[in-house]
């Protein structure tokens, strides 16, 4: 009876399950294809590239094959095994294009299946017609990559290719490009003042005499105030590089404290733990600026480009005491949070001011996009999940 009984209840849960998933009956046959056309269709709002002025490239010792593994791919082929000495040999040395990839094969066989080096493929292939990158391509792929560079080749990829209508980029350089084209992310450098050196070199950057915690705080805001006048639509921090995104909500005479320390002892170089409170204070100033000036603030979460991090330090939970505080700003957390993805979930699930963007995520994995992007949809309101965004240097590799 006891089995007769658990075998019921399983079956309703499963149609329930079932009922839950199964809205409607499957669409006429072809619409794979109706669904990629369309999408190939809509303009698309890049949300967070570094892009590099291509005049830079072009003088640059990447301008060859090269270029396409700059950046991430590199970090695979690091991870695989190469030297960063050797991969920095890549960039600057004088080598041929085929003495660079003696260089790089290798370690290319041991990580050509990573998503980053997969991108480096599908480039080759989709915008230079190369299939397969090897000793006998190479040479010819980076002929292809100077000449399509000779020509306006940064806006044939951006609006042709990938039909971008605007890209933010974080970048300080803006100098090129089409400008109706460009929106601006601004950073604010305030969280890893360890040593009077660090305070100098601010007092000397801003132009303004900094000898206490109130002139910090009014340096920051008048280079908030400043660059408001330039312009800028979304303030980034990407703090998750080198700290926890923990910002405890500190008094002001604790980080006065601080602040005295550092200043009154020119010689020493503090830890982390030592000045976490003036980093975590400047955060604060930062986020309020943000909410005066009604900027959403965009967050690096989860993964670190490189090699060697904490990725504990990138869980967005840390960052639950803000979004409760701000209620009134809107945080966009960067990168799926890959791979806190569940978390990102129940935080944008749960605050109206917290936002999903997938930049870069597809590139560190297809996959976990595709699989959180379902839990997304069936936990997150469709207005809060941001597709697109490639976080890279050059154009070429948004089109893979
Ligand atoms: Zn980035």
């Amino acid at each position: 009876m006891k089995r007769i009984k658990i075998t019921l209840l399983l079956s309703v849960i499963s149609l329930l399950l079932q009922a839950q998933v199964t809205i409607k009956p499957a669409p006429q046959s072809g619409f794979e294809e109706r669904i990629r056309n369309h999408i190939e269709a809509q303009k698309v709002v890049d949300t967070h590239e570094h892009l590099m002025n291509p005049i830079g490239i072009t003088k640059s010792g990447m301008y060859d094959f090269t270029l396409l593994f700059h950046h991430y791919a590199d970090d695979d082929i690091k991870s695989s095994g190469m030297s960063k000495t050797t991969f920095n040999k890549l960039l600057t040395d004088s080598l041929t294009v085929l003495e660079k990839w003696k260089i790089m094969e290798p370690y290319w066989d041991k990580s050509f299946n990573t998503a980053y080096n997969r991108v480096v493929s599908l480039t080759a292939e989709k915008l230079y017609g190369v299939n397969e990158i090897n000793e006998k391509t190479v040479v010819e792929l980076s002929e292809k990559i100077q000449e399509a560079y000779k020509t306006d080749w940064f806006h044939t990829v951006l609006k042709d290719k990938c039909n971008i209508k605007f890209v933010i980029n974080d970048s300080g350089d803006r100098s090129f490009g089409d400008k109706s084209m460009f929106r601006y992310t601004k950073r604010f450098g305030y969280f890893g003042i360890d040593s009077r050196d660090e305070i100098d070199k601010i007092s000397k950057n801003r132009n303004s005499k900094i000898s206490s915690l109130n002139d910090l705080v009014e340096t920051l805001t008048s280079e908030f105030e400043e660059a408001l006048k330039n312009d800028f639509l979304t303030v980034k921090v990407g703090v998750a590089y080198s700290r926890i995104l923990y910002f405890e909500d500190v008094e002001e005479e604790r980080a006065s404290e601080v602040f005295n320390t550092i200043y009154t002892h020119p010689n020493k170089t503090y830890t982390f733990e030592e000045v976490k409170t003036l980093s975590d204070y400047m955060m604060h100033r930062i986020v309020e600026l943000a909410k005066k000036h009604n900027k959403p603030v965009q967050i690096h979460t989860g993964l670190q480009a490189g090699d060697g991090n904490y990725i504990e330090n990138s869980n967005p939970t840390h960052l639950t005491n803000l979004f409760l505080k701000y209620r009134d700003v809107n945080f966009i957390l960067f990168h799926g949070a890959y791979p806190f993805g569940s978390e990102l979930a129940s935080l944008a699930k749960n605050f109206r001011n917290v936002y999903i963007d997938m930049c870069w995520l597809y590139i560190i994995s297809p996959s976990y996009s595709e699989r959180y992007l379902h839990e997304w949809l069936e936990t997150v309101p469709a207005n809060k999940i941001m597709g697109f965004g490639g976080d890279y240097h050059n154009v070429d590799n948004l089109k893979m």
